[in-house]
This record gives structure tokens, C-alpha cells and sequence, in this order.
């Protein structure tokens, strides 16, 4: 006993400096509310307004998807993370050593165990989160009040959990199934759960765990979905002392997204969404067709806060955007499904992977639509579906120029790109170059924002000509809610070589802008891009209510996209060297200010695999 009670107090120590996320993370957190979350967060039940725990009667157990819940170390983790998450944790530290089987354990702030419920968590069917019995309105990530009394089934089991902020709760450790400690101990507000020696007692379910490599690899993914499906909430993976995964609860489906499968998305994620269908609203992130994935692994769906593996749904989706990738490929994608919760079933699997929809059909449809609008809208597929660009190779009528397209030879050589041979416009929207290294494909459009962005940019830093008077000013007419925040940043504007000023009443006058190559001023590109737009993108500004920082770079990524040269415009061939020259010159001449991608390479190896090269 002595020794357990010395156990004890080194375990709440422990948790009060490794676990201090407590107190600090209540502060950190911005408390926002989380998209596509239901309860997770951090915003849902306070202390004071947590359901007690109960045992469920006997016919809501009957009418439970049971299943042995407990496989292997994963499913622990995956159940006490669950269990933080719908506690409204804004912060939740996952230590794993040995694969999870010498031990597990997961901390977090949320909202605690009251010290006369903790023994009762740890029943069976006992469970705070069916208010009534019925199934159908479950709102949260559990229901079944069977983790913690599975988990002590095979393993030993110690909760230190405290519900309010008197910086005292309780510890209860279960082995062998029975309790061994059950006392006060030091706690800030929320619970750690630690799970030692799991399957020692069950030798067939020791046997059967893989290898601690592969136990780890199982634990890394269900980690990732859960932090997938709660972007508000700070998430870390430490396994053997070594932080793995690590996420800001920033609250953005995309930054979790590049924490999750790392730094090598930034830049060719794209938004889906939101968009309402059969009472759902669904929206998220969909890599760009550049990025693909050989297996399903990294299409996460999340379902009124819950990763699922909804088999209809997925398959159905896939069946839609499948004409837009190469065969065999997946994108990584985080789709995020809102619907009331009547309008889907939970409770079909018994580790609550697989659920229905009601509207699956729809849904799924509009989903699908929505992830082939996104990729279809890319050039950049032509890399991967090479059938589509050969087609255009060999097809003289999509080219812009047919006969005199190698009239102009000279090489294009800039900084940023290869040195490149221009070969014409494909589809007016595309310019076609070649190169030592094979085949260039360059958006026109984006090139062209890119150009625009990098100058606007330069002009700010004040490294750019003087800003070039209009031959008209413009007049601004803004409503009168606008007037206030437009006239703040009047300074601002000027500083961006936007010379404005105030007119009468809601009225200015543009009289300047800085030299936008082939907007206002630019000697190859004249004429090219969309003068008649500054004053939309100017307005838009003066609508948009972020102050600080943020309004300036979203007004050049505004400007930059709207003023730029369409999509279907054709263009000369002096027009077309001279935006290849301009890209050339960018800092980053592969992707647009969105970060997509306006730079497609079909490489030599790519067309000797193609044609063979005999
Ligand atoms: P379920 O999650 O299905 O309710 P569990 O066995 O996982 O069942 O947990 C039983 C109960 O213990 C939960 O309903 C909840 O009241 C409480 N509980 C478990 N873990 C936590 C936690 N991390 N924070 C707050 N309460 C918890
Ligand atoms: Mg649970």
C-alpha cells in the first residue's frame, strides 16, 4: 500500500508541472467556437453545468452497438482523448511509452470529474452523456459509458480528476478491478487519465499487439484524426518522452491540416465550402491535384464533430471527383459535415467508425461536386493526367498559334524560372513553354497575380517607382457605415501609392496607384489586366471590418486577383514573354498569392514514360 500511496503523490505532482496546461490554457485560448464542432470547443459545459453521471437502464444497454471497444493500445487513447474532448478541453496532452503498453496516459482542462462521481465513471454503463435515453439526440464523441470500465478490465487505471478550480480533486486507481487508492490529491480543474501495464492480465491480447513501432503508428493516426476533428483545441502526441505531433488549436481546418500531415501542404491547400445541402452544411480543405496520396488514409470525414469512415458516403464521393485525379491516387482532404443530429445514426459500429446519413445520397453528391469543381478548376493536373495534356499536345487547334509559334525563338532567362522557349496559348488561359527539362505550362492568370501581389508588396516597402496618377480619378462611393474605417486607412492606402482623398459626403477620389504591370503602367503588359477593378477591390476594403495587419494583405491578394488578366483572354506573343519575364522575377513563381499552384513541369522522364524513348 505504502508504495502505492508514493506512486500517488508522484503522479499529481507530475501532472501539475508536465500537465500545466490546466489554468494557462483556459487563458490562452481565444474560448472561440470551433467549425464543424458540436462540443469540443472548450465553450460547452462549464463545471457548474455538467450532467451527473448515471447508470443507463437495461433496455437503452440492449439497444447500445456493444463490441469489445478495447483492441489495442489505439483504442485507449482514441477513448480517453474522446472522453477530454466532449469534457470541453481546449488543451489535451497524450503520453504514450513501451506502444502504449507499459503505459497511456492523457491529461486535459476540461471539465473534471466531481470527487464523489469518479468511482461511479469507472462502472459499467455509467455515463454522463445520455441526459434521456434516447440515442438519437447524442451530441457528444461518447455515450456508452463503457471505456473506462473496459480499460480497467485489462489494465490498471488511476483518474486524477478535480471539476471546479479549489486546486484539489480526486485520485482513484482500479487494478486487478478493484480500488486500490481513492483520495483527495492536488488538481487543477480537469482530469488525467493513466493507463499502466494494458493487457498484462489478458496474455492472448498481449500476444496479439503488434510490435511498438506498430502500435505507435496506430496511436499517431487516430491522434491526428482526433486533432483533425477538433481544430480548436491544442493537441500533442508525446511518445517516449519525444513530442511528435503537436497542434495550435488555431482553430483553422487548413493549419491543422499542414500540423497533422505536414509542412509540405502549405501552398496547394484549397477551401471547399461552406455550402447548405438537405439541412447539412458541409465545408473544408482539399489538396490541390499536384498533391496525392496512394491510399484513402488521409480523406478524413468528420461528422458533427465526430472522424468517421462513413464506407456509402466516401465511396460515393469518391465516385464524383474520381475524373479529375489519375487512376489509383486520393487527395488529402478534411471535409466537415454539420446536420442535426436526428439526421444521422450513430450508433451502426461499435467503435462508432461508420455512421449513416439519412441524406447520404445527396450529400454525398453535393460533396463530390464540390471537391471536382475545386480540382477541375487547377491546371495543374495536367502533370498527373497525362492523357489530358498530350491531347492538347498533339491537337494544333488548341494552341492560340499555330504556324508562327517558333517565329519568336529567343530564350526567355530570368532569375526565378529555367531558361524557357515560348511556345504559344493553350485554351486562352494557358502559355506553353519548353525547356532543357521538358515541358512548362504556366496559368496566365495567376502568373499574373503573382506579378501584381509581388509589386504591390514592393511598393509598400517603398523599394518601387513613384505611384503614377490616373489620367481620371476614380470616384469611391461608399456607404456611409464604411466611411469611418475607409477614411482610418487613408494613410495607409497612400503608403501602398494609393492616393485617395475625400471627396464630399461618402464620396472619394482615387488619384493615384502604384505601377501595376499591365493594370496601370506596365510597358509589355499594357492593356492587359483590369483597371475598372481597383475600384471593387478599394470598396471591398472599406467593407471589411478586420483591423490590424490582416486587412492589408488580404486587400494586395484582392487587388492583385481582381485586377490580373482573365482566364480566356488571348494573348500576343509579346504579352505572353513578357508575363513569363515578369514571373521569372517573382519570389515565388510557382504559386499564386492563394498559394495554388500556377506552374505545372511535364518532365523528360515523364514523357519518355510516356513514349518511350527507343
Ligand atoms: P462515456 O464517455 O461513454 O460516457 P466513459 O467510460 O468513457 O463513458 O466515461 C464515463 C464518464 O466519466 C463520462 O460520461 C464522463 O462523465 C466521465 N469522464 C470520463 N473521462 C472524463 C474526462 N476526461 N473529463 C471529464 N469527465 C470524464
Ligand atoms: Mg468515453
Amino acid at each position: 500500500m505504502a508504495a502505492g500511496r508514493d506512486e500517488k503523490r508522484y503522479d499529481s505532482t507530475e501532472r501539475f508541472t508536465q500537465y500545466g496546461c490546466g489554468q494557462q490554457a483556459v487563458d490562452d485560448a481565444t474560448g472561440r467556437s470551433v467549425p464543424g464542432q458540436v462540443n469540443h470547443s472548450g465553450t460547452g459545459a462549464g463545471p457548474g453545468s455538467r450532467p451527473i453521471i448515471r447508470v443507463l437502464s437495461a433496455t437503452t444497454v440492449a439497444r447500445i452497438a456493444a463490441g469489445e471497444i478495447i483492441e489495442r493500445p489505439a483504442s485507449v487513447v482514441k477513448e480517453l482523448v474522446e472522453n477530454a474532448l466532449d469534457a470541453g478541453a481546449l488543451a489535451v496532452r497524450v503520453d504514450v511509452r513501451g506502444g502504449g503498453l507499459t503505459l497511456i496516459r492523457v491529461g486535459d482542462d476540461g471539465t473534471g470529474i466531481p470527487a464523489n462521481e469518479v468511482r461511479l465513471a469507472c462502472q459499467r454503463h455509467a455515463t454522463s452523456k445520455l441526459a434521456s435515453d434516447d440515442l438519437g439526440s447524442v451530441q457528444t464523441l461518447g455515450f456508452r459509458g463503457e471505456a473506462l470500465p473496459s480499460i480497467a478490465a485489462v489494465a490498471e487505471l488511476t483518474i486524477v480528476s478535480a471539476a471546479d478550480d479549489g486546486g484539489v480533486g480526486q485520485r482513484l486507481t482500479l487494478r486487478d478491478g478493484r480500488f486500490v487508492i481513492d483520495e483527495p490529491a492536488p488538481r487543477p480543474r480537469g482530469t488525467t487519465v493513466t493507463v499502466r501495464h494494458l493487457f498484462a492480465n489478458v496474455p492472448a491480447r498481449l500476444a496479439s499487439a503488434g510490435r511498438a513501432q506498430t502500435e505507435i503508428a496506430q496511436i499517431g493516426q487516430t491522434v491526428r484524426r482526433l486533432a483533425l476533428a477538433a481544430p480548436g483545441v491544442r493537441i500533442s502526441l508525446l511518445i517516449d518522452d519525444r513530442t511528435v505531433l503537436q497542434t495550435t488549436g488555431a482553430n483553422d481546418l487548413a493549419t491543422t491540416l499542414i500540423e497533422v500531415y505536414g509542412q509540405s501542404l502549405a501552398g496547394s491547400l484549397l477551401p471547399l465550402g461552406p455550402l447548405e445541402v438537405s439541412g447539412a452544411r458541409v465545408m473544408g480543405v482539399v489538396s490541390g491535384a499536384e498533391v496525392t496520396r496512394p491510399s484513402r488514409e488521409q480523406l478524413n470525414v468528420v461528422i458533427n464533430g465526430r472522424w468517421v469512415q462513413p464506407r456509402g458516403l466516401l465511396s460515393l464521393i469518391e465516385a464524383a471527383y474520381r475524373p479529375v485525379l489519375p487512376r489509383g491516387r486520393h487527395p488529402v482532404l478534411a471535409l466537415i459535415i454539420n446536420t442535426s443530429s436526428e439526421a444521422v445514426d450513430i450508433n451502426v459500429h461499435p467503435a462508432k467508425l461508420d455512421v449513416r446519413l439519412l441524406e447520404e445520397r445527396v450529400i454525398a453528391t453535393a460533396c463530390g461536386n464540390l471537391i471536382r469543381t475545386v480540382l477541375g478548376q487547377r491546371p495543374i493536373m495536367l502533370r498527373e493526367r497525362l492523357a489530358v495534356g498530350v491531347a492538347a499536345l498533339r491537337s494544333p487547334i488548341s494552341l492560340a498559334e499555330t504556324r508562327n509559334e517558333y517565329d519568336d525563338v529567343a530564350i526567355i532567362m530570368t532569375p526565378g524560372l529555367p531558361d524557357l522557349r515560348l511556345v504559344g496559348q493553350v485554351q486562352g488561359r494557358l502559355l506553353m513553354l519548353e525547356g532543357s527539362a521538358g515541358l512548362y505550362l504556366v496559368d496566365q492568370h495567376r502568373a499574373h497575380e503573382r506579378i501584381l501581389y509581388e509589386r504591390l508588396i514592393a511598393t509598400h516597402g517603398g523599394s518601387a517607382p513613384e505611384p503614377v496618377a490616373l489620367p481620371e480619378p476614380l470616384l469611391l462611393e461608399l456607404r456611409p457605415a464604411q466611411v469611418a474605417r475607409f477614411s482610418r486607412r487613408l494613410d495607409d492606402l497612400a503608403a501602398l501609392g494609393f492616393e485617395c482623398e475625400i471627396f464630399g459626403g461618402r464620396t472619394f477620389l482615387l488619384r493615384s496607384a502604384p505601377v501595376l504591370p499591365g493594370v496601370v503602367h506596365g510597358e509589355m503588359l499594357h492593356g492587359l489586366g483590369e483597371p475598372g477593378e481597383l475600384v471593387p477591390a478599394l470598396l471591398g476594403l472599406a467593407a471589411d471590418d478586420m483591423d490590424g495587419e490582416g486587412w492589408r494583405e488580404r486587400l494586395l491578394i484582392s487587388l492583385a486577383c481582381r485586377t490580373a488578366v482573365r482566364r480566356g483572354r488571348p494573348l500576343d506573343r509579346p504579352e505572353m514573354r513578357a508575363l513569363v519575364e515578369g514571373l521569372g522575377r517573382t519570389g515565388a513563381p510557382a504559386v499564386c498569392p492563394h498559394g495554388s499552384p500556377l506552374l505545372m513541369h511535364v518532365s523528360e522522364t515523364v514523357l519518355e514514360r510516356e513514349f518511350g524513348c527507343e
